[in-house]
């Protein structure tokens, strides 16, 4: 299952005023790209494709918007689509965050073992 190429002619554009996944479409996570197809496979590498947001990412959506309610400051959500692309981003970054913490204790380790 890798990418051929093929999802760069499904490609969908990022939609103005609604999210990706309400307008229908679906994200393959092998190719990394939302692509416009009405399969739940994908047309490309044949992975099962996402129709809906991450669970984690759907919260942090909720989340946004309860925050916005209760602030009363913004009456509507210009673009929730950059929302999600914001969890998501944090959400690398805490990997990412975490794997070097991993690298750190691993090199605390081998500094430890030597001493
Ligand atoms: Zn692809
Ligand atoms: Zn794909």
């Amino acid at each position: 299952m890798t990418c051929k190429g093929i999802c760069s002619r499904y490609k969908a554009q990022k939609p103005v005023g609604t999210g990706r996944y309400a307008s229908g479409q679906r994200r393959c996570q092998i190719c990394e790209i939302f692509i416009k197809w009405e399969g739940l496979w994908c047309p490309c590498c044949g992975y099962r494709l996402r129709t809906k947001p991450r669970n984690l990412k759907y919260k942090a959506k909720l989340r946004a918007r309860v925050e916005a309610e209760a602030q009363e400051a913004i009456a509507v959500q210009p673009n929730i689509e950059v929302a999600e692309e914001v969890a998501a981003t944090k959400v690398k970054r805490t990997r990412k965050t975490k794997a070097a913490i991993e690298v750190e204790t691993g090199a605390q380790e081998a500094i430890s073992i030597k001493a």
